[in-house]
């Protein structure tokens, strides 16, 4: 088990969609353990593999005093209800913006030994299962703030003093792409 150096906004590893899991092998398992002992040395309420360099699909977390992974996991929604509040992620640190987030969340995916897993979670707790499934399809919480914020959220990243002005981040899509497939005209 090893804390591991953790990625920061910039990274094009945060930006890209992680693999499913297929091998629920060692490696699988140290990879958790990884997640869990640098999750815990930064005091962090999750950590998606992604954010260690690693494109598969395993968080992490820890709430509440509960300590746990998930691999492969799949969100499903049994309601509407929605929930607001601050919002940060480890790879970007000291940053904190409201973010909308579902209330309630329904979590299933496997344990690093390939058993199903179901979290039924609210709150943080879903707050978290969100923001970290997230991480695995290359979107940061950033993303889900609304235009105004995110342009606020961007100022504050740009100025923070760890992050690297020789590492653009990724646009998503550049407005300098305005037909980016070269259709039409
Ligand atoms: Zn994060």
């Amino acid at each position: 088990m090893t804390v591991q150096p953790i990625r920061l906004f910039g990274d094009p590893v945060l930006r890209t969609p992680a693999d499913p899991v297929v091998d629920f092998d060692a490696e699988l398992r140290k990879l958790v353990a990884d997640l869990t002992d640098t999750m815990r040395e930064q005091s962090g309420a999750g950590l998606a593999a992604p954010q260690l360099g690693v494109g598969l699909r395993v968080f992490t977390f820890d709430i509440d005093d509960v300590l746990g992974h998930l691999v492969n996991p799949v969100l499903e929604f049994p309601d509407e209800e929605e929930q607001d509040g601050p919002e940060g992620c480890l790879s970007i640190p000291g940053l904190y913006f409201d973010t909308k987030r579902r209330q309630n969340v329904i979590a299933k995916g496997f344990s690093a030994f390939g058993d199903p897993v179901q979290i039924v979670g609210s709150g943080l707790m879903a707050r978290c299962v969100q923001h970290e499934t997230d991480h695995l399809d290359g979107v940061l919480f950033v993303d889900r703030l609304d235009p105004e914020g995110r342009k606020e959220a961007m100022k504050a990243i740009r100025q923070a003093e760890w992050y690297d002005q020789a590492a653009p981040p990724v646009v998503k899509l550049s407005p300098h792409l305005s037909n980016p497939f070269g259709l039409g005209r």
